[in-house]
């Protein structure tokens, strides 16, 4: 056999990719879905070949996460993360192009849910580690893999149960990779972005209660829970939190304006969402709180006025903004609504600058002349959440290199979900070098 059929990590990344999509690991939400066992045991699979001994955890049943230790040279220098999940939103096959979990190979690209979010970096990081494994090339540090279950509703049966019942596991572990970030946003010839993600909004989800006087549906009524809460809930909806540049954003604006050559106007947001195209969507949620009403109930018949009125709002904030929103919020809603919270989650944000985000930029430089690596803000939030818990610095880094004319941000969680083969494989190579710079 010749040497140009030798395995390498550029040669079965997409093959691992379309075997991740084949298993439908679709989270419901409710503990139904079907693949999340199936897809630890595949991923241990492709770990242990090499002689790894990778463990899988069930947090309940069927909910399966496998993590792996790859001893580094150097065993004194902490460790580092990449993680992954293996699960998916559901997707509506009637929607699609091709069946979104046939992980067909066509036009160049890899098509299925999960293609971009996020099993495209789960067979990246496989691919690489196993062509490292295959070739004998140690990391420069320890690497613990974790491929992980439940991302896609919080976590709770992945990341978050790893991090409070299984610790050990991320001993000694200062620093991660994982989602959202490291995809390319081409500006002009001679530039081309790569967005880390440095933070993360956080989030207040909550139920708005105004009790009223019950009575009568003919009678006049002057405490009418419903027209209370109706009025406060429109204040809200229409309501513009003011504009916040943290210094995710401002550093991303610096990056950006020096790729272009002008200089961008923090306080214009407007001109630079417009140089901004597809990714515009993503960086102008981040630059204000949000709190959208999703919700609302009251009323069981026609000719009775309820005594209570509910609504339930989807609260996002900006690091270091929680406090601001939570009184602005109450200021608008005003006194007679009660605010409960539902669920809770917090803003994250490191600084872009330290040996692994120039790790980061080289890597990517040596791959792709023009690349330049910026810090942004994601307005959702990543298993990266749990990990910080145990101390963990974590970025958002799955290298992809995208055609300018890709609607990337429209992916995630999208129909005709595709992943392009040719960013696979400029994925595995940077992701190869980054960790030998690591
Ligand atoms: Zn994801």
């Amino acid at each position: 056999m010749g040497t140009e059929h030798r395995v390498t990590a550029e040669s079965e990344v997409a093959e691992i990719c379309r075997d991740l999509i084949r298993i439908d690991t679709s989270n419901y939400g409710d503990g139904s879905g079907p693949g999340e066992r199936k897809a630890a045991e595949y991923v241990a699979e492709q770990l242990a070949e090499f002689g790894l001994e990778p463990q899988i955890f069930e947090s309940a049943k069927g909910r399966a996460s496998t993590v792996v230790r790859i001893e580094g040279e150097d065993r004194s220098r902490p460790g580092l993360l990449i993680h992954g999940h293996t699960d998916v939103v559901p997707a509506n096959a009637d929607d699609w192009t091709v069946h979104p979990f046939s992980g067909e190979i066509t036009d160049g690209c890899v098509w299925g849910r999960g293609a971009v979010d996020m099993k495209d970096m789960d067979a990246m990081t496989l691919a690489v580690v196993r062509d490292r494994l295959r070739t004998g090339r140690k990391p420069p540090r320890d690497l613990v893999l974790a491929f992980l279950a439940d991302e896609e509703a919080g976590g709770t049966y992945g990341a978050r149960f790893l991090v409070d019942r299984h610790p050990e596991l991320f001993e000694g572990v200062t620093e991660a990779i994982g989602e959202v970030g490291g995809f390319s946003f081409t500006v002009n010839d001679q530039a081309r972005l790569y967005l880390v993600e440095t933070a993360e909004k956080g989030m207040h989800w909550m139920r708005l209660t105004v009790e009223g006087r019950a009575g009568h549906g003919s009678m006049e009524n002057d405490d009418n829970a419903i027209t209370e809460l109706c009025e406060a809930v429109a204040r809200l909806g229409r309501h513009q939190f003011p504009l916040r540049i943290t210094k995710t954003v401002r550093a991303f604006l610096d990056e950006l304006s020096d790729a272009l050559g002008v200089r961008l106007d923090p306080e214009d947001m407007d001109e630079t969402l417009r140089v901004l195209g597809g990714i515009a969507k993503m960086i102008g949620t981040t630059l204000r709180n949000t709190a959208q009403p999703t919700m609302l109930g009251a009323g069981y018949k026609v000719n009775v006025i309820p005594g209570q009125a509910t609504a339930h709002v989807d609260g996002r904030f900006l690091p270091g903004y929680e406090e601001e929103f939570l009184a602005e919020l109450d200021s608008v809603l005003g006194p007679r609504v009660k605010r409960e919270s539902l669920h809770y989650d917090k803003a994250l944000e490191t600084s872009f600058d330290g040996a692994l985000v120039e790790a980061m930029q080289t890597a990517l430089r040596a791959e792709d002349p023009i690349a330049r690596a910026v810090p942004y803000c994601l307005s959702g939030g990543t298993d990266a959440k749990s990990f910080q818990d145990l101390g963990i610095r974590c970025f958002g880094f799955a290298p992809l290199q995208l055609p300018p004319d890709l609607d990337f941000a429209g992916m995630f969680h999208g129909v005709d979900e595709r992943v392009p083969v040719d960013g696979l494989k400029f994925g595995v190579r940077v992701l190869d070098r980054f960790i030998d710079l690591a």
